[in-house]
């Protein structure tokens, strides 16, 4: 008797610093196999290309299959279901307009593939792409021959798919080998004896990698079925950055770290980029990572700064990729243009929404230290002699803490100068492992937050006072 569980090979040393293991399946079928591959989010590129797993297909059974969701709720922010297998590939690791996931807070669900007609299985193969715990795929897949009729109704209500008539081909749950770590992961699902079966239904069963985690739903990118009788030509999936011609890629001043500049859209600028932007972005980003250290994490290594034409606004920052707006740039080359990228890369750095660390989410960032931290940094450290955060007698009554940007940014250096010259150390830390509460202030300065803040203003009242009365001495007596 053959044995249910089949082990793949472990393959040694593979090139890009890959790491490459095979998982056992626990399977219905004797030898089906299941094959992860994976790729550190470092160093994850957008073509999705693995040792192993085949390079994600847009010409496969599953390009023109119909998916359903059968149970459980898209997130708002999720693309439809039609990017699992319209053959295009997310072009960045945290993009969730090109992927497909569960709504935050919700256990997963149940995804239904009708590919049309009985198709004899080679591989079927899913693809997934993030910096954080949203890249782990766990699923069971289940098939069948017959249209699935009445069993709907109970895979619609949670039951076992195994008691209405599909059978289960595999288990996959990647975190047995890579835990929740980020990246790139492809998974192969095949039957070493030639073929998975006969099926024209299948079922996917998904869970979220991370339980404990509201955002811990997978970003699935592609899945594709792969026909064992097919022999139409093989068009591969394709992604935008890749193709991207316009990048121009530069090393950070101490050469860990490579960035990206896109200027096509503004030639105008070209030159002021060049010039300007790009020796103050060499020398800060590695600056910024050294003022947002925290335990085990390491910032992006690859980042990007492109300039958009109709963009509104000033500039803004996703995952690693930062787009700012010509027109305001424009408006502010003599000022506050390289600035505001620097607040940029410091939301680069802080990457507070990717975080590893397993255990219960005891706070969600709040935004005011989210953006209150690059703008200290910027304001008190990048370029500190253009006072930018001073706050002036007219903006006096509205101030507060936690007013967000250059206001916080001023609370924030009264602190650091009052109480403690490691506070931003400290917050981004907790920040970025979500541990973060209200109760840290305590911790480090022996006070409530809510006490520093009315501190802080008696203080600046105090200061614009000073000013105002120092201010008149200069007025009367001309200089001999
Ligand atoms: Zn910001």
């Amino acid at each position: 008797m053959r044995s249910p569980f089949s082990s793949a090979t472990r393959l040694g040393p593979l090139p890009f610093g890959a790491l490459v293991f095979a998982l056992c399946a626990l399977a219905s079928r004797a030898d089906v196999q299941v094959i992860v591959d994976h790729i550190p989010a470092d160093d994850a590129e957008p073509g999705f290309k693995f040792p192993r797993v085949p390079p994600p297909s847009a010409s496969d059974a599953a390009t023109k299959a119909a998916f359903t969701l059968v149970r459980g709720r898209a997130d708002a922010n999720s693309a439809g279901l039609d990017v699992l297998h319209d053959g295009k590939l997310p072009s960045e690791s945290d993009q969730p307009a090109a992927n497909f996931f569960f709504a935050d807070r919700t256990p997963g669900g149940r995804l239904l593939v009708d590919l049309g007609d009985a198709v004899d299985l080679r591989q079927v193969n899913t693809y997934s792409w993030h910096p954080g715990s949203r890249s782990p795929q766990v699923y069971e897949l289940y098939a069948r021959a017959s249209p699935p009729g009445d069993s709907l109704d109970q895979l619609k209500q949670g039951a076992d798919p195994e008691k209405s008539g599909w059978r289960l081909l595999a288990r996959v749950d990647t975190r047995t080998e890579t835990g929740l770590s980020g990246g790139q992961l492809g998974v192969s699902v095949s039957d070493s004896a030639g073929g998975l079966g006969k099926f024209q239904y299948l079922l996917f069963d998904i869970s979220r990698a991370k339980d404990s985690d509201p955002f811990g739903n997978t970003f699935f990118a592609e899945i594709d079925v792969v026909d064992r009788n097919s022999h139409a030509a093989e068009i591969p999936a394709t992604s935008g950055v890749s193709s991207n011609p316009n990048w121009e890629t530069f090393p950070t001043a101490d050469e860990k770290y490579q960035f990206s500049l896109d200027v096509s859209e503004t030639p105008d600028l070209s030159d002021w980029a060049r010039r300007q932007l790009v020796p103050a972005v060499k020398e800060w980003y590695p600056k910024l990572v050294k003022l947002l250290p925290s335990e085990g994490f390491e910032a992006p290594r690859k980042f990007s700064i492109q300039f958009i034409k109709d963009k509104e606004g000033v500039a803004d920052t996703s995952g690693a990729r930062i787009r700012c707006a010509a027109d305001w740039t424009r408006q502010n080359l003599k000022g506050e243009a390289i600035g505001s990228i620097v607040h940029e890369m410091a939301h680069v750095v802080q990457q507070y929404g990717a975080s590893r660390r397993p255990g219960p989410l005891r706070a969600r960032s709040p935004g005011w230290l989210t953006e209150g931290i690059p703008d200290y940094i910027r304001w008190y450290l990048y370029e500190p002699q253009s006072h930018g955060a001073e706050i002036a007698k007219s903006e006096l009554p509205r101030a507060r803490y936690d007013a967000s940007y250059r206001t916080s940014a001023n609370f924030l250096n009264w602190v650091i100068e009052r109480y403690d010259k490691d506070l931003i150390r400290q917050l981004n830390a907790a920040l970025r492992d979500r541990s973060y509460s209200d109760d840290l202030w305590v911790q480090l300065t022996g006070h409530s937050v809510q006490d520093l803040g009315r501190e802080w203003k008696t203080a600046l009242e105090k200061e614009s006072e000073a000013r105002a009365g120092a201010a008149e001495p200069n007025v009367a007596p001309a200089p001999r």
